[in-house]
């Protein structure tokens, strides 16, 4: 249910229906509106009816069901669009964000390298991975603690802030002395222990979305973080499994707009994962902004033919720039500013 509170309603009255929305034995969620504010009572569907009584509370205005499975996810507790900051870096706004960097942190002379091109060519957020989730248990596994503290040097240098993954709660803890934002891949996406974790974290979280996963199902596994009280989550179309064997995955943009009409949450497009080869990653870039991606996560490699992952659907420094420059007009078309 959400109960929501009269335009100019006192802090105490919010105050009052959280602490009886507690009572009742659910949980409250204070969502800030740019005109009013509304509270978000989530807990046991079947005994929400007693929620109604919140009803003669001075400074409610009405308690409305909330009939998507998606609580604080869906648009009915959140109509404006959200915007998630990284390390001051705001995503869902009018700027247009752009995530660039290797698919692994290799050594300190590749990621700073990649880093400054990146950043040179007007990228605002800096990814590498120090935990690599590979399909092999001989191939390259990252870094570690190692790779985060390069990382954390290549951050310096250029003043991006760092988006990473983290792939087992075990992890967190370390991570997050590094990070400015905790990715979930595709294969941790419906790991719900790790998503709590994450939910109880005060850092950002970059969700990707599971290879074999419904938009439904996306937005459930969002709501396990925003449910833990972790209202900054970006989600990530990375393309999906089909029967194409062209591509690596079949990039579905149809979710973006999909995405846009049922959540407040921003938007990402990956893009390099989506199609797997580096040669389509900029067409592929200009569509997802042309249908209303709010960020673009993108693989560039100093040298991708000696990656030590996804070298194939890597970007070359110059190609990235290349690639900023093209999506301008798509970025003004769109009505935002890169
Ligand atoms: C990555 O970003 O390098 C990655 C492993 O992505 P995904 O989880 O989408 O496969
Ligand atoms: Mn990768």
């Amino acid at each position: 249910m959400i109960i929501v509170m009269k335009e100019g309603a006192e802090q105490v009255e919010i105050n009052e229906v959280a602490a009886k929305i507690e009572k009742l034995g659910y949980k409250p969620h204070v969502i800030l509106g740019v005109e009013r504010t509304v509270i978000a009572a989530v807990g046991d569907e079947r005994s929400k009816a007693v929620l109604q009584s919140l009803e003669s509370i001075p400074g409610v205005d009405k308690v409305v069901p909330i009939l998507q499975p998606f609580k604080l996810a869906s648009k009915t507790v959140k109509i404006e669009h959200s915007v998630v900051k990284v390390g001051g870096v705001p995503v869902g706004g009018n700027e247009f964000i752009v995530i660039a960097g290797p698919c692994a942190v290799e050594d300190e002379g590749q990621i700073v390298a990649a880093a400054q091109a990146v950043k040179a060519a007007g990228a605002q957020l800096l990814r590498g991975g120090a935990f690599k989730p590979r399909t092999s248990p001989y191939a390259f596994q990252g870094h570690g603690e190692e790779g985060l503290k390069l990382l954390k040097i290549a951050s310096r240098e250029t003043g991006l802030p760092i988006v990473t993954e983290v792939m087992s709660v075990h992890d967190l803890d370390l991570i997050a002395k590094y990070a400015d934002c905790l990715q979930i891949g595709a294969r941790n996406a419906q790991n719900f222990s790790l998503l709590k974790a994450v939910g109880q974290s005060a850092l950002p979280v970059f969700l990707k979305r599971g290879m074999a996963m419904t938009i439904q199902e996306f937005l459930m596994s969002a709501e396990y973080i925003l449910s833990e009280g972790n209202p900054n989550v970006i989600l990530c179309e990375r393309g999906i499994r089909t029967f194409e064997t062209a591509t690596r995955n079949t990039l579905d943009l149809n979710a973006v707009p999909v995405l846009l009409e049922r959540t407040h949450l921003p938007m990402a497009v990956d893009p390099s994962h989506g199609t797997g080869y580096w040669q389509y990653v900029e067409p592929m870039a200009k569509a997802a902004v042309a249908c209303g991606a709010d960020c673009l996560m993108i693989e560039v490699h100093p040298d991708p033919k000696s990656a030590v992952s996804d070298g194939g659907q890597s970007l070359k420094l110059h190609t990235f720039e290349a690639l900023m420059k093209n999506i301008r007009p798509f970025v003004k078309a769109a009505g935002r500013r890169l």
